[in-house]
């Protein structure tokens, strides 16, 4: 497989990311967990769909971190295998993933089959 394209994307949305993770929360340098930034958070958002450009009065709950948080470390997860060349295998059942599932979302853990 030429994981070269996943890759690319890997990289690029990882770099979103961060850039999303370092704007909503501070990284705790011990755990390596991201906790929200509370000027950030004066209170919880009630709809995370809300993505609004009011800068003032918006606010993150911080399930939106652990949201991205989850992302980023699929996202990191896959970036290894490819590192070390087992990327593109369920991780339930160890068959490769189907392509198209890969090119929809290059961070899948999973095929298919085992998607939850
Ligand atoms: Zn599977």
């Amino acid at each position: 497989m030429n994981t070269n394209q996943f890759k690319i994307k890997l990289e690029e949305e990882k770099a979103l990311l961060e850039q999303e993770l370092g704007r909503l929360g501070i990284k705790d340098p011990e755990t390596g967990n991201w906790n929200p930034n509370p000027s950030e958070n004066t209170e919880i958002e009630s709809d995370p769909i809300d993505m609004g450009d009011r800068d003032e009065d918006f606010t993150i709950s911080s399930s939106k971190i652990e949201e991205l948080e989850f992302r980023y470390n699929d996202v990191l997860s896959a970036l290894q295998k490819i590192e070390n060349g087992s990327y593109g295998f369920c991780e339930v059942s160890g068959e490769e993933i189907e392509e198209d599932r890969l090119l929809a979302n290059p961070a899948a853990r999973t095929c298919k089959a085992h998607m939850n």
